[in-house]
C-alpha cells in the first residue's frame, strides 16, 4: 500500500514541490510513496511543474487508515479533518511546531530555514541519494518562491546554499530571472475571482482563542492589484462573516518595494496598531519591510492578541 505525502491546505509551491521531492526520496529508500495535494495547485506551481516536466499531483483530502508523510506544516488547522485516523510516519517542515500529535514515534525534520525543500535537499545528501534534474528544478523553484528570491526575513544561508547546489544540478545560472519569471506568473490576477485570490495563500490561526485568518498575495508591483483591491476588501469582509472569525487580514506584498499593504477586517482593529505600530486608515495600512507571514506577521499578531 502506497504511503501518501502531502502538505498544507491551499497548497503553495513549496507544499506541492516538497511533497513530490520527498515522495521521490522515500520511494528510492524503499518506502513506496505517492505525492498528493489537498487542493488544486495555484498558477505559479502549475508553471513550475510544467517547466520541469513534472506531473501535477492528484487532489486527495481524506486519509483515514492511510500511512502519510507531511511536508510544510504540522498544524491541525492546515491538515485534513481525518488526520487523527491516519498514521503519520514523518514530518518535514520549516514552520513553528504545530499542534499535531501522533500515536507512534515518527521521523521529524523541522528546521528553522526558509523552505521545506531546503530540508529535503539535506535529506537527499544525508541518505546519499542523487536528485533527479526535474526534481532539483522544482525544489529550486520552491526555495525561490518561499524565500521571495532570497529577500524574505525567513531566508537563511542554508536556503541559498541549497538553491546554489540545486541550480548546478539543473544547469540554471540565473536565479534572479527564474525567480522573476515565477513571480510574474504569480502576479497575473486579472480575471481571477476575488475569493480565489483571497484563498490562494490563506491560513487560519488560533490566537489566544480568537480565530484569525491571514491571506497573502505576492506581486511584482502593487499597482497590479489597484483594479481589484476594492473587491478583495469586500470579499475578506464576507469571508470573516462566513467563518465567524475575529479577524481576516490580507497581505498584498510588493516584492520589489519589499513591504506589504494589509487589508483589514476585524472585531478590534486596534490589534493592528498594537502588532505593527502603524495606524490603519479605511481598513488598510502599509507595512514597510513586512514580507513574511510566518516570521513577521503571525508572531506580531500573536503578541498583540495575547
Ligand atoms: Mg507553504
Ligand atoms: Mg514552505
Ligand atoms: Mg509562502
Amino acid at each position: 500500500m502506497a504511503v501518501f505525502v502531502f502538505g498544507h491546505k491551499n497548497p503553495d509551491s513549496d507544499t506541492v514541490c516538497s511533497a513530490i521531492a520527498l515522495a521521490d526520496l522515500k520511494s528510492k529508500l524503499g518506502v513506496e510513496c505517492t505525492p498528493v495535494a489537498q487542493g488544486e495547485i495555484n498558477p505559479e506551481t502549475a508553471f513550475i511543474l510544467d517547466k520541469f516536466g513534472v506531473d501535477v499531483p492528484e487532489v486527495k483530502t481524506a486519509f483515514a487508515g492511510e500511512k502519510v508523510f507531511l511536508v510544510d506544516t504540522s498544524d491541525l488547522a492546515q491538515l485534513p479533518d481525518d488526520i487523527a485516523q491516519a498514521e503519520v510516519l514523518g514530518v518535514v517542515d520549516h514552520h513553528k511546531l504545530g499542534d499535531l500529535t501522533t500515536s507512534n514515534p515518527l521521523e521529524c525534520w523541522i528546521w528553522p530555514v526558509g523552505c521545506s525543500a531546503t530540508v529535503i535537499k539535506s535529506m537527499y545528501d544525508f541518505f546519499g541519494i542523487e536528485i533527479p534534474k526535474s526534481i532539483a528544478g522544482i525544489m529550486l523553484c520552491a526555495i525561490l518562491s518561499d524565500t521571495v528570491i532570497f529577500k524574505s526575513a525567513t531566508c537563511t544561508d542554508k536556503d541559498k546554499e541549497a538553491a546554489d547546489a540545486l541550480a548546478k544540478i539543473v544547469g540554471e545560472a540565473d536565479l534572479q530571472t527564474l525567480g522573476m519569471e515565477m513571480f510574474k506568473v504569480k502576479s497575473a490576477v486579472e480575471g481571477t475571482p476575488a475569493r480565489e485570490l483571497v484563498l490562494r495563500d490563506y491560513k487560519d490561526f488560533d490566537m489566544s482563542g480568537n480565530k484569525v485568518g491571514i491571506g497573502q498575495l505576492e506581486v511584482v508591483d502593487l499597482s497590479i492589484l489597484d483594479a481589484c483591491k476594492a473587491d478583495l476588501a469586500a470579499d475578506i469582509a464576507k469571508l470573516k462573516a462566513e467563518k465567524g472569525n475575529h479577524s481576516v487580514f490580507l497581505l498584498l506584498t510588493d516584492i520589489m518595494k519589499e513591504g506589504s499593504e494589509m487589508l483589514i477586517v476585524s472585531d478590534d482593529e486596534s490589534v493592528v496598531e498594537k502588532a505593527f505600530g502603524a495606524k490603519p486608515e479605511a481598513g488598510k495600512v502599509w507595512l514597510d519591510g513586512i514580507m513574511s507571514r510566518k516570521k513577521q506577521v503571525v508572531p506580531n499578531f500573536e503578541k498583540a492578541f495575547a
